[in-house]
């Protein structure tokens, strides 16, 4: 076998970058372990600045054709790479679980096929784009999305494949080319979707993927003066030096960025209900932008709340994500568990109590947590931990539950659960949030904007918002019989 190709699950993973259309290979490489067993699973191409540039050159080489290809043809292609996701679902959700330690029933059943819906979705949407037409003194004004140029699409470990192709899909859809830079902890899946879109016939260049470390490549991408989109997913700090750098030539920028999403229990809530939301919130070790990690529970229900919790939690089993009746994985590298270490083992130095977990457990695989006795302005309740961590705060009345709900500087996402709706709506009201969910979690539907408030994003992505950003809004005024009276 080839020394650029590895052997993952069963499935050939080429390890080098996609550029124009070909492989490329870098004198350097990095190892990728995998978080299951910690088992090297490749060496994985680790671009420098030539390679970053090349990959823009390539995105730039094809975007005039790209951009020139009718949308049907466009959205023809983006069809047949969801048929190539598709047909590759077992081999992705086996790769990608190797590769990050996320369920693999999750990547089988859920994720995978959301994959290859976010291409249909935007192919679809592509084609149903209006493009508003209306008269002004006799002038005929036209509005058109016409597409940016290159984009650059930064994207973390959490969710690989979907996060990016919940880029890629509008980005190459609006007419956009494409440089994509996974995270160097779960780099493989990009490079299988670039195998499915050269199958499909993208044509060279349109899609390119570039392996290696953000801190050593990013700025070369992020300041390029022939790039007109970044879209980032990832942490503040990161977003941070991405906009500083993106600044230099006022790159558009659309950032989804941690979050600190609070639960808010009323007492008058199906407890048994709420109890299942607030277990939900471990799902993929808590390692979700969206995970409501901060619960917020009345007064008056809070025993009983806890109980129920209490019980559900215990019957979780944390194990090997490739087994069907496991709920939690590993974290996905020694770095997070020291982080989220350090996130435990402070708050309990500052006097926080364990109703479960509060230690470490074997390897990568940290117990789920629940810490009481926390203070609002404390680090455990304002930080992202990105792990199975959950706090638990109490409350009287709505002022307060709203009060603690946006006391912090995310605004992804909440959810309220309660039993009365007249409460749903005015508490949803008073949220700073980019979604909020009243007795559910995690239902989403590509029709809708995606972000989050304060720092948990700037912009909107989803639906038409995906265009608005992706594309160049152009306004086209006409005279009559070519006559202007210059009004
Ligand atoms: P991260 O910020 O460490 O890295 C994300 C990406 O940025 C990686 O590809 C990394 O290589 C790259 N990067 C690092 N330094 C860079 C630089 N200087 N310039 C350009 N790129 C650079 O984030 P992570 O640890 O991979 O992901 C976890 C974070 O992502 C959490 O904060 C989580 O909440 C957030 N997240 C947000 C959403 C959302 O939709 N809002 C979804 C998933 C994850």
């Amino acid at each position: 076998m080839s020394q650029h190709l590895t052997t993952v699950a069963g499935v050939t993973v080429d390890t080098r970058h996609f550029i124009g259309g070909d492989r490329a290979a870098s004198t350097e490489t990095f190892t990728d372990v995998s978080p299951i067993d910690g088992r090297a699973l490749g060496a994985i191409a680790r671009a420098t600045a030539k390679e970053a540039a090349a990959a823009v050159a390539a995105a730039e080489a094809a975007f005039p054709g790209w951009a020139a290809t009718p949308p049907a043809e466009r959205a023809r292609l983006l069809r047949a790479v969801a048929d190539g996701v598709e047909k590759r679902i077992e081999e992705l959700a086996l790769v990608e679980t190797a590769d990050n330690g996320a369920l693999l029933r999750s990547h089988r059943r859920g994720v995978m096929p959301r994959v290859a819906h976010n291409f249909r979705f935007f192919a679809d949407r592509l084609l149903k784009l209006g493009h508003a037409e209306f008269e002004t003194r006799g002038h005929a004004q036209h509005v058109s999305w016409d597409p940016a140029g290159p984009c650059v699409l930064i994207t973390p470990w959490n969710a690989p494949l979907m996060l990016a192709t919940w880029k890629v899909a509008p980005a190459l859809a609006a007419g956009d080319t494409v440089v994509l830079k996974p995270s160097e902890w779960s780099p493989l899946t990009a490079s299988l979707l670039a195998d499915i879109a050269t199958a499909a016939g993208l044509p060279a260049g349109v899609l390119n993927v570039v392996q290696g470390y953000g801190s050593e490549i990013g700025s070369t991408l992020t300041s390029h003066p022939d790039v007109r989109r970044v879209s980032f997913t990832g942490s503040v700090p990161t977003a941070r030096l991405i906009a500083a750098s993106a600044a230099s030539r006022l790159t558009p920028l659309s950032l989804e960025l941690g979050g600190k999403s609070p639960l808010l229990v009323f007492a008058d809530a199906d407890l048994e209900l709420a109890a299942e939301l607030a277990v939900e919130q471990y799902d993929n070790a808590g390692q979700v932008c969206l995970a409501a990690t901060r619960v917020l529970v009345e007064e008056t229900a809070a025993e009983e709340f806890t109980r129920r919790f209490t019980e559900k939690a215990a019957g979780l089993v944390q194990g090997d994500p490739r087994d069907e009746a496991t709920d939690i994985g590993p974290l996905i590298h020694p770095h997070q568990l020291e982080k989220v270490d350090g996130f435990v083992t402070r708050a309990l130095d500052a006097g926080a109590r364990a109703v479960i977990g509060g230690h470490r457990g074997h390897g990568l695989y940290y117990p789920p947590t629940l810490l009481t006795d926390v203070d609002q302005d404390s680090e455990i309740v304002q930080e992202e931990v990105f792990g199975p961590v959950l706090t638990l705060q109490t409350f009287t009345g709505e002022d307060e539950a709203v009060r603690l709900a946006n006391g912090t500087r995310f605004g992804l996402a909440a959810t309220v659960a309660t039993g009365d709706h007249e409460r749903a709506r005015r508490v949803a009201a008073r949220l700073v949030a980019g979604t909020v969910w009243t007795n559910c979690f995690f239902v989403r539907d590509l029709r809708a904007p995606f972000g989050g408030s304060r720092q948990s994003g700037v912009g909107r992505e989803g639906g038409d918002w995906s265009f608005d950003f992706y594309c160049d809004l152009k306004t086209t005024v006409t005279a009559p019989n070519g006559w202007t009276d210059h009004g």
